[in-house]
């Protein structure tokens, strides 16, 4: 049987030292709405246990549960809340295109993690050669089904693309779930052309939602194996080789319905009235029209930087 935990050095630096900084009390990832979980919970001692680098600060868990399940677990992945975000993703897409646009020209673009496709269908209408990688096999299929989007469905390392081929390299929410964030960065490096542009956004240990609630942050969960601040983002990817680094915003949205729904299970509160958001019922329907819209930089480091 494989070992549950796998222990690490600090996966921006390479550091051995740190200080334990808190044990996390979320057992499972029981505020991910909209995913839903099967692995099995373990109870340890060194369960969630997330941990400072004395070198570089950045926050990371040590141990980690057995990666090799994990990967599974993504691969395997349903994402049955596809069509309820839909919408708000396609909008928030829309203004991370606008960002790329104003930052880099040329047309190559990759998206890791490309989930159901949201991000890359703006840009492929966009005019971008848009191609993405992601491992769960549901959410490319809904990619290729509903938006005919070029998918490879492997963990990034293993495609394998050409050297210095894209303009634009993107990873919305990827680095806070790989283990190995800055070998996976330095291989955004290689396959990106000279001058070539990389965007790096995961949630914000630094930001003030999760300063308001510490351990009880909605963004402390299993699968959250790094938290990034702006700072330990930025320091990855100068560690990674880039240059010109910097930290940016765009313009996110989410539906009333799925805001509610966040709310009310990050509350234990969903079970009396969650049907009354339902994407199947009449006043589910309604609240997922209303769109309302925050700054990433509210829950969100989003930073940029070039080879
Ligand atoms: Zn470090």
């Amino acid at each position: 049987m494989d070992s549950v935990f796998e222990y690490r050095d600090c996966p921006c630096c390479g550091g051995g030292d740190f200080e334990v900084l808190f044990q996390s009390s979320m057992k499972a990832d029981d505020f991910d709405v909209l995913l839903d979980y099967s692995m099995e919970e373990y109870d340890s001692q060194e369960w969630g246990r997330y941990v400072r680098c004395r070198n570089c600060h950045l926050i990371y868990m040590n141990p980690l549960e057995n990666v090799s399940k994990t990967n599974q677990y993504y691969r395997e992945a349903k994402n049955t809340h596809a069509s309820t975000v839909r919408d708000s993703y396609l909008r928030t897409a829309q203004s991370q295109l606008r960002l790329i646009q104003r930052l880099a020209g040329g047309t190559n673009l990759l998206d890791i993690g490309c989930a159901q496709g949201f991000f890359l269908f703006n840009a492929s209408k966009a005019g971008y050669t848009a191609e993405g990688v992601e491992v769960s096999q549901d959410a490319a299929a809904y990619a290729r089904r509903e938006f005919g989007l070029n998918v490879e469905v492997k963990p990034f390392e293993e495609v394998r693309f050409g050297e210095a081929y894209f303009d634009v390299v993107t990873l919305w929410q990827v680095l806070e779930h790989v283990p190995q964030p800055l070998m996976m960065l330095k291989e955004v490096r290689r396959i990106l052309k000279p001058g070539g542009l990389v965007v790096a956004s995961t949630p914000n240990i630094g930001g003030i939602p999760a300063k308001l609630l510490g351990k009880k942050w909605w963004d402390i969960k299993r699968l959250h194996i790094n938290q990034f601040a702006t700072g330990t983002l930025a320091n990855l990817l100068r560690n990674a080789g880039f240059r010109n680094i910097s930290s940016v915003s765009f313009r996110g949205f989410v539906s009333l319905s799925v805001l509610l729904a966040m709310t009310l299970r990050y509350l234990n509160a969903y079970e009396p009235v969650g049907f009354l958001l339902s994407p199947h019922s009449a006043s589910g329907k309604m609240m997922n029209k209303i769109m309302l819209a925050y700054s990433s930089r509210l829950n969100f480091a989003t930073v940029i930087g070039f080879k």
